[in-house]
């Protein structure tokens, strides 16, 4: 994505209360397609813009890493990286950014989010900061289009701006680009994930690993029928 030797890192953030399979999927497709050299989960202590997880950060974070443990595709390139769990609480997305910044000063940092959490980003924290310290990749997500996406986009502020020629790639401030995949599609959410649980179905888009933890911890509301 940069034009600069910097080792590029995708950034995706999320509760993951519990991470399922569209997640996994996700992380495949963006790393392959958009040349990254590592994609980090990053689950959320506390997500600001959400109601408090299930599932605690102990448990969310081992899952994903059960669910990467079993995937053998990620080369060691996916990570789940717990940084949140000794930042201060709420999980902001710039502190935890900055954090990184910090700690690996040479590499250029790609958000990678949902197109729902795109339409929810005016309302992040300092998104002003934000936008001018990371790259976008925007995934497709249920009904939104490609429209929604670029209208949020030239929306947001400091704006992008459509690159002529592409529809899938704007341009922000200070060098920042965003992209938008339509092509990955993943009809699951973890709050699907959760009611099926609560009513003692076993989900079709929980990776095994994932599943078994949740068994063996009784996380939400598991019930052993047998
Ligand atoms: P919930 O149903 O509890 O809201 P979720 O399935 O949206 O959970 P999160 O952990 O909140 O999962 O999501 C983390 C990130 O992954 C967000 O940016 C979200 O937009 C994105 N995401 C999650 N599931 C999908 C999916 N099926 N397709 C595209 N993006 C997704």
């Amino acid at each position: 994505m940069a034009a600069d030797a910097a080792l590029r890192v995708g950034l995706f953030g999320g509760t993951f209360d519990p991470v399922h399979q569209g997640h996994i999927e996700l992380a495949l497709r963006v790393l392959a397609r958009c040349r990254l050299d590592r994609l980090w989960f990053i689950p959320a202590l506390l997500p600001p813009h959400k109601q408090r997880p299930l599932a605690s950060f102990a448990h969310r974070a081992a899952m994903i890493e059960a669910a990467l443990a079993d995937c053998r595709q990620t080369d060691g390139r996916i990570r789940c990286a717990r940084i949140e769990e000794r930042l201060p609480a709420p999980s902001y997305t710039l502190n935890t950014v900055q954090a990184l910044i910090r700690e690996e000063p040479g590499c250029r940092y790609s958000l990678v989010i949902g197109a729902d959490s795109l339409l929810d980003l005016p309302h992040w924290h300092r998104i002003d900061e934000l936008l001018q310290t990371v790259d976008l990749i925007v995934v497709k997500r249920d009904e939104i289009d490609r429209t929604a996406v670029d209208r949020a986009l030239t929306a947001l502020t400091p704006a992008f701006v459509r690159e002529p020629g592409h529809c899938d790639r704007w341009h922000g401030q200070g060098g920042r680009i965003a992209l938008y995949l339509d092509d990955i599609e993943l009809p699951v959410s973890s709050s699907a994930i959760r009611e099926e649980l609560a009513e003692g179905a076993t989900p079709a888009l929980l990776p095994p690993p994932v599943l078994a933890h949740i068994r063996r911890h009784r996380l939400y509301g598991w019930k052993e029928t047998v």
